[in-house]
C-alpha cells in the first residue's frame, strides 16, 4: 500500500504564482496526488497520516539553480584572503573535498533547498578514477549522506587556461571538435547538464579580468549542439556583453551572472528566449569588497539595473548562489533590487525548475515531487523571518527535516534491520 501523508490546514504557495488559502495537499509515495481546498481529515483516504500545518504555508522546496557544494566554505572568508584560499584548497585531497560537499549539502537542505544544480566541483584522480559532483550527487541519491537531490554538470568545460582551471575541476578544451569531445566525455561520466566558460571571471583577479572573452562562436556552438542532442541543457559562465550575445547566438541555454552586460546584452537574453541566473549577491559583495579597479568595473556595469531589465522584459530569472552566500541571501538581495518578492520566489521554484530542465519538480501541483516546506508565516510577507521559521523540509514525500514542530506526526524511523 503507498504511504499517504497529507498537511491540512495550510495555506499554499504553488511556486508558479498562485496562493491557495485553507488547503489540504496529500503526498502519495514521493508525489503530490492532491492540492484541494475542500478535503478534510474525515475525507482522506483510510491510513493516511495528517500534520496538521496549523495554518502555516505549504510552499515548493527550493532549488538552488548555480551551487558548488565543494566551495561554500569560502561563504565566510574574507576578501583578500578568497583567492589564497581558493588555490590553497586546490592542493587539499580528495576526502576534505568530499566531507566539505557532505556538510554544505546538509547545511542546504537544513534551509529548504531540496535541488542544487552544482555547477563545478572538484575534478581529482584518485587512482584512474575521477572524483566530481558525480559523486556527490550519486551519494545523496543512493541515502549514504543527506541533502538535496544533485543536478550535476561533472568537470567545467573551459579553454586552456580559461576561468576555473587554477581551482575548479576543469576540462580544457580548444577548438570545436575538442569541445564536442570535452562535452561527450562528461556525458560519459554521467552529467545531467554542461557547463562551458565564455569569459573569464572575478575569482582570479588580477591574473585574469571579467571583461575578457573566452571561448569563440564556433567553440561554444559545438558545446551546445553536443549537449542538446543528448537532450541536456547547456549554461555558460559569461560576463561581458560580447560574451552574452555570443552564448546566446550559439544556442546556450542559460547565462550566469553577466556582470558586465549592458541593457542590449538582457535585450538578446529576451530576443533569444534564453535564462538568467544573476546570482547578485556575489556582484553586489565584490563590487564592495575587490581592488578599487574590479570593484569600479563592477560599479559602472551596474548589474542591479540589468536584473531589473530582465525581469521587466520577461526572461526567466533563477535564484543561484554560486560558491558564496545561501538561497535566503540571494533572494534577500534580488528583493533589494526591487524585483517583486513573488518574481524571486519563483526564482526559486517554479522558474527554477524550468531554467534546470525539471518538468517534476518547482511547484504544488498533482503529479510533481512531493518537495515542499512548511513555514510557519507568509514568506511573500518577508523571506528572513518565513524561512527562519521553517518547520518542515519534505524531500520526495520524506519529512528529512523538521525543526521544532511540535504537533507533527513524523513519519517513524524504520525498523531496526534484523540480523538474521
Ligand atoms: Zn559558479
Amino acid at each position: 500500500m503507498t504511504d499517504r501523508l497529507a498537511f491540512n490546514n495550510v495555506n499554499v504557495i504553488d511556486g508558479l504564482g498562485a496562493v491557495t488559502p485553507d488547503a489540504t495537499v496529500l503526498i502519495a509515495g514521493s508525489s503530490i496526488e492532491s492540492v484541494s481546498s475542500a478535503h478534510t481529515a474525515d475525507t482522506l483516504p483510510a491510513g493516511t497520516r495528517i500534520i496538521d500545518g496549523s495554518g502555516g504555508w505549504l510552499m515548493p522546496g527550493l532549488i538552488n539553480c548555480h551551487d558548488h557544494l565543494c566551495n561554500k566554505w569560502l561563504r565566510s572568508t574574507p576578501a583578500p584572503d578568497y583567492q589564497a584560499a581558493r588555490l590553497r584548497r586546490r592542493h587539499s585531497n580528495p576526502g576534505a573535498h568530499a566531507l566539505e560537499a557532505a556538510g554544505n549539502a546538509t547545511w542546504e537542505l537544513r534551509q529548504g533547498v531540496t535541488t542544487v544544480r552544482e555547477l563545478g566541483g572538484p575534478g581529482m584522480e584518485i587512482g584512474q578514477e575521477m572524483f566530481t559532483n558525480v559523486d556527490i550527487r550519486n551519494a545523496i541519491a543512493s541515502g549514504q549522506i543527506a541533502g538535496p537531490r544533485v543536478l550535476a554538470s561533472r568537470l567545467m568545460v573551459a579553454m586552456t587556461g580559461g576561468h576555473g582551471t587554477p581551482w575548479y575541476g576543469v576540462r580544457e578544451a580548444d577548438g570545436p571538435d575538442e569541445v564536442r569531445k570535452a562535452v561527450r566525455e562528461q556525458l560519459k561520466g554521467g552529467a545531467d547538464c554542461i557547463k562551458i566558460m565564455s569569459t573569464a571571471g572575478l575569482a582570479n583577479y588580477p591574473h585574469e579580468s571579467p571583461d575578457t572573452d573566452e571561448y569563440t562562436l564556433e567553440e561554444l556552438s559545438a558545446g551546445a549542439d553536443e549537449a542538446h542532442r543528448f537532450n541536456r541543457l547547456i549554461t555558460t559562465h559569461a560576463m561581458s556583453d560580447s560574451a552574452v550575445k555570443r552564448a546566446i547566438e550559439a544556442g546556450i541555454d542559460t547565462i550566469e551572472h553577466a556582470f558586465l552586460a549592458t541593457p542590449g546584452g538582457i535585450r538578446a537574453m529576451q530576443d533569444g528566449g534564453v535564462s538568467f541566473v544573476p546570482t547578485a549577491r556575489v556582484a553586489w559583495r565584490m563590487a564592495r569588497n575587490s581592488p578599487p579597479a574590479l570593484a569600479g568595473l563592477l560599479e559602472r556595469a551596474s548589474h542591479r539595473d540589468r536584473v531589473l531589465e530582465a525581469v521587466d522584459r520577461g526572461v526567466p530569472v533563477g535564484v543561484g548562489t554560486d560558491s558564496r552566500f545561501t538561497v535566503l541571501e540571494e533572494m534577500e538581495t534580488l528583493v533589494e533590487y526591487g524585483v517583486p518578492v513573488e518574481t524571486v520566489l519563483k526564482g526559486a521554484t517554479g522558474t527554477a525548475a524550468a531554467i534546470c530542465g525539471l518538468d517534476d519538480s518547482g511547484s504544488v501541483a498533482p503529479g510533481k515531487r512531493a518537495d515542499l516546506l512548511l513555514l510557519k508565516t507568509n514568506p511573500l510577507e518577508g523571506l528572513r523571518s518565513a524561512f527562519e521559521g521553517l518547520e518542515l523540509v519534505v524531500k520526495a514525500g520524506e519529512v528529512v527535516v523538521a525543526s521544532g514542530h511540535s504537533g507533527a506526526a513524523l513519519r517513524p524511523l524504520p525498523p531496526p534491520d534484523p540480523l538474521n
